[in-house]
């Protein structure tokens, strides 16, 4: 039976994280120099609406969809995002933690506002917090200077200190805060399940556990199980 499960879904989720390329940290603005100079905030929004379109719409994909259909069942305590296109929670997740961010709206860090994305892209001059007139708006995703949400973090720890099992859908890749979070489970010797390509082992990250289970399955079919072994919970 399964119990208390946390999912990790890892950057490469969506679109093997083809915009998680496109915008990957070290691409990102410095937070001070943003708030600063006018000339890096619209080099940025520029930058910024060109990758948005050559990603063309965002759209629900199936294993999303199945994820929003997991998410129901009362046994899983929440879903950790790593992904930052914002989709799950624009559908309706209730258990989401988005770590990374989402680029779906700007927000002001003195006052709170917030405006959709494309409002910023449309009109730069909506940038301005038209709220508190102090501050810049920017996307929720972290820039460099800057950390992951305090908050965000608190709530995935405690998330992974109440569960007994935690389930990484990662394809061939284990961010660094993946990483430390499989070091709190393993601390509990409780079950962790990597869903992944061959190419990630128990030796590519010096995992000693017996707790860590490497699963070869896509993920498509792993989240089919899932749904099976749910089954009666689901709505
Ligand atoms: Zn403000």
């Amino acid at each position: 039976m399964i119990k208390n499960t946390v999912i990790l879904l890892e950057k490469n989720f969506y679109e093997d994280g083809k915009l998680e390329k496109l915008l990957s940290y070290e691409l990102r603005p410095n937070i001070k120099e943003f708030r600063r100079y006018n000339e890096v905030r619209k080099n940025f929004v520029k930058d910024f609406a060109e990758k948005l379109n050559s990603m063309g719409s965002l759209k629900l994909s199936s294993n999303y969809k199945k994820i929003l259909n997991i998410e129901k069942a009362k046994e899983i305590i929440g879903i950790i995002n790593l992904n930052i296109d914002g989709l799950l929670k624009l559908n309706g997740a209730q258990k989401l933690i988005e770590l990374e961010g989402n680029i779906s709206w700007f927000y002001c860090s003195e006052c709170g506002m917030d405006k959709d994305v494309n409002l910023i892209i449309n009109d730069q001059s909506e940038f301005l917090c038209n709220s508190c007139n102090k501050n810049i708006l920017k996307p929720s995703i972290p820039f460099v200077g800057q950390e992951f949400s305090q908050w965000d973090l608190k709530d995935s720890w405690m998330m992974l200190n109440s569960c007994d099992n935690f389930i990484i859908f990662a394809d061939n890749f284990l961010s660094p805060v993946t990483i430390s979070f499989i070091d709190i489970v393993e601390k509990r010797s409780k079950n962790i399940f990597i869903i992944c390509s061959d190419s990630l082992n128990s030796a590519s990250y010096d995992f000693s556990s017996t707790d860590i289970k490497f699963v070869y399955e896509s993920n498509e079919v792993y989240l089919d199980s899932l749904i099976e072994k749910f089954g009666d919970s689901l709505v």
